[in-house]
């Protein structure tokens, strides 16, 4: 008995030492404090990792969908944000204080992060009870994505840029998740040295691309060659500087749209064809469940993650439980209670199982 308690201990040790290799190679910025937390931490993540892998193998039929309220016909809040780190917080400008608050209140209050591609192919991977939710930033700002470079050029992601703190987040709340897409434009993040390489290590850290067209357009005013000149120059920008990877969602500058809004979704300039899956307004709501019929993937509402916008919405979903969506824990299953099930789209299934309660 004790041998085995013994050899539990090295497992969930070794098990640890593997985990914490692979996320400094991921250039977190890492002083002593954090590490000393990391490793008091880490028999809690262990535990953690291997509870979720036993459910997601062999325990989601034991899910009480009664009891979790499951939803996967409510809504989903894509938040947005634009200036991250600012001096002070307003409409379009957060702190760094205030956004790591952010994520600290989403994660209390049950929400857990998917990619806004995988919203889109209704592949809701948030754990049963949890709420999904879609984080996107606009304008490939600095505060987004910076590189902290000292005098010998050896550099690390600035633990108060977006980047820094989500992965910061998600290092000690790792069911939380750090998935999140920035729309940028051409110049990516500012630094110049980095525009390449900062893509390349969003893809490679799990985040991914948006386009936001190659200068902020206000493409309600421009010609259709203009659009795609906009629209698939980034689309273009992205593909030549990051291999293998294609930009799949569109965030309108400003929230306007060309007169040809066809040309949003797909178009070609230079020979290069760009076409997107998803398209976000600017404002001003939660989006609908991607299972509902009238789900409609070019023209998603937003919620600006303002701290009154984000602070009404979220109490709009304490005084309207029914309307937030609460996952299964299965992306293969669709549960919701009888009273929605009419609001499935029963042609958008596929080879998914429909589940009421
Ligand atoms: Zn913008």
């Amino acid at each position: 008995m004790v041998r085995g308690k013994s050899l539990l201990i090295f497992l969930i040790v070794a098990v640890f030492v593997v985990f914490s290799g692979c996320s400094k190679s991921n250039n977190i910025p890492a002083d002593s404090g954090r590490e000393t937390q990391q490793f008091q931490e880490g028999n809690e993540e262990s535990d953690t990792k291997q509870g979720n892998q036993v459910k997601g193998e062999s325990a989601q039929e034991d899910v009480d969908l009664a009891q979790i309220k499951a939803n996967e016909a409510g809504k989903v809040m894509i938040l947005m944000y634009h200036v991250i780190g600012s001096d002070k917080e307003g409409d379009w400008s957060q702190t760094s204080e205030n956004f790591r608050r952010d994520l600290q209140m989403l994660y209390d209050q049950g929400y857990s992060l998917i990619s806004l591609n995988d919203f889109l192919a209704n592949n809701i991977t948030a754990p049963a009870g949890k709420t999904p939710l879609v984080l996107t930033f606009d304008d490939g700002t600095e505060g987004h994505f910076r590189y902290l470079v000292d005098g010998k050029g050896n550099k690390e992601i600035d633990p108060d840029c977006a980047v820094g703190i989500l992965l910061n987040f998600a290092q000690e709340h790792p069911e939380f998740g750090h998935t999140a897409t920035f729309y940028v434009n051409s110049a990516p993040f500012r630094q110049k040295d980095y525009f390449r390489e900062k893509l390349n290590k969003l893809v490679e850290l799990g985040f991914d691309i948006g386009n936001h067209t190659l200068t902020h357009e206000y493409l309600n005013k421009v010609s259709d060659d203009k659009v795609q000149k906009e629209l698939g120059g980034l689309a273009k920008y992205v593909a030549d500087n990051v291999p293998e990877y294609q930009v799949t969602t569109l965030a309108l500058p400003f929230g306007l749209s060309p007169k040809n809004y066809s040309l949003a979704v797909k178009g070609s300039y230079n020979d290069f064809t760009y076409e997107h899956k998803g398209i976000l307004k600017v404002g001003a709501r939660p989006a609908l469940s991607p299972i509902r019929e009238d789900f409609d993937p070019y023209r998603l509402p937003r919620v600006k993650a303002s701290t009154e916008e984000l602070g009404k919405w979220l109490e709009y979903f304490k005084n309207h439980p029914e309307e937030r969506y609460i996952s299964d824990g299965n992306p293969n299953k669709i549960a919701v209670p009888h009273d929605k099930e009419q609001l499935v789209d029963k042609s958008k299934m596929k080879d998914k199982e429909l589940v009421s309660w």
